[in-house]
């Protein structure tokens, strides 16, 4: 499955339920509302597959997990059959303090798969946790030298455990139930810049519906990653859950080779040195999700990356600092995106995410707070007969009062003034 730039998630296709959940789009803003929960739903599909206004919520689907561990990361994913991955685990206090309460609470008992992207603290830190209290069938990691007492506590406890341990290295593929897991990132030889540089990217896809994890890939791995989109052929991972079977209609080759994803874990916490303008347009993204902790000391995500993600079409951002977990559920063809809090406390966004009145789009305006469908329809005619010039220009539209003016002017711009 593609989108084309936000193609599959025009609001024409969104169902119904989804007015409960307000959303600015270009904003890359989303606030949820207590009718409907924090939840958005999206067609997953491209235009040839239905996704009617009838089809039910996604139930018994696939869940990735995005959990609020602060700053750092960690991301649970279970198969439509239950099987279970962990990549990452954030720092040491959010493995007793969020990741296995979460757990026990979704009731997962045990985990197939454990990935560390890297052995950074606010990504295998809260793994020592689990590895100590949850079964785990086998760890795959970068690998990489990294003295810390973390990282060495990680790799004991690995040992004493007797967990398989195998190293993430590109081409590598297993089945999680019905994803794919596919290992994008790091190959030999590593990369010299850094830990961050040879991250483990994984790219899983289920149906039409995909999802890339990044973990603190900078921009040297981010162009390793572009530069070597090719054709080479994937390795099956001998101790995997479930292999790949015959006749089945995945083409290996062509997953190694796809950066595209539905779903795109901004790398590095929204960091600048990450999520280039290239990257992203060949990730092609529906949807983004930062993990990152409230004021945390490197002022992520940085805005650069705000506007870089605010500039592609379509594209809907989440941040697990303001919204707390983000669960994105599908069924191998819809998403829906479910956040742990309302959006409260969501910043204004940058400028070159606020919709131009002059060139905005009906479902753009739509999407604005405080414009329903009305007001949309009298923008447009306004400025058939004049552009605006200024943003008062709006105290012109019948409807449009000083004080609806000024709850807009957050989100509203004239040619980006
Ligand atoms: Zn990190």
């Amino acid at each position: 499955m593609r989108y084309q730039n936000g193609k599959g998630v025009r609001p024409a296709g969104v169902r119904v339920g989804l007015i409960g959940a307000l959303l600015l789009v270009a904003a890359g803003l989303v606030l949820g509302t207590a009718r409907w929960g924090n939840t958005l739903r999206v067609p997953g599909a491209t235009a040839a597959s239905p996704s009617s206004a009838a089809t039910p919520a996604v139930r018994a689907g696939a869940t990735v997990a995005f959990l609020d561990v602060g700053e750092g990361e960690a991301v649970f994913i279970r198969s439509p059959e239950g099987q279970t991955l962990l990549v990452d685990g954030g720092e040491q206090e959010a493995g007793p303090q969020v990741v296995l309460p979460y757990l026990r609470k979704q009731g997962v008992s045990r985990l197939d798969v454990v990935v560390a992207t890297h052995p950074h603290s606010d990504h295998i830190g809260g793994l020592l946790a689990v590895l100590e209290q949850m079964p785990v069938g086998r760890v795959l990691a970068d690998g990489q030298i990294h003295t810390s007492y973390t990282y060495e506590q990680f790799l004991r406890l690995i040992e004493q455990k007797r967990i398989p341990f195998q190293l993430a290295r590109r081409g590598e593929q297993w089945r999680l139930g019905s994803w794919t897991v596919t290992v994008l990132h790091p190959s030999e030889p590593l990369l010299p810049a850094g830990l961050n540089s040879n991250s483990v990217v994984l790219r899983l896809t289920y149906g039409q519906v995909s999802v890339l994890l990044t973990g603190d890939l900078d921009d040297a791995g981010e162009e390793r990653l572009l530069a070597e989109r090719g054709t080479e052929t994937t390795k099956a991972t001998p101790s995997g859950n479930s292999r790949k079977t015959a006749g089945s209609s995945d083409s290996p080759a062509a997953e190694v080779a796809d950066v595209r994803a539905t779903v795109l874990q901004v790398p590095h916490h929204g960091s600048r040195g990450s999520t280039s303008s290239a990257f992203l347009a060949h990730v092609s993204p529906s949807i983004a999700v930062i993990q990152v902790g409230a004021d945390n000391p490197y002022g992520h995500p940085h805005s650069e990356v705000l506007h870089r993600l605010a500039a592609m079409k379509g594209l809907r951002v989440f941040r697990t600092d303001l919204q707390g977990t983000i669960t994105i559920r599908t069924d191998g063809e819809h998403v829906e995106v479910e956040t742990e809090r309302a959006g409260t406390g969501v910043q204004a966004p940058p400028a070159a995410a606020k919709v131009n009145l002059n060139t905005a789009t009906q479902a753009e305006l739509e999407a604005v707070p405080g414009i329903g469908p009305v007001l949309a329809q009298r923008i447009i005619a306004y400025r058939a007969n004049r552009p605006f010039t200024k943003v008062e220009d709006l105290l012109a539209i019948k409807g449009i009062g000083p004080k609806t003016l000024d709850k807009l002017r957050p989100y509203v711009t004239v040619d980006g003034t």
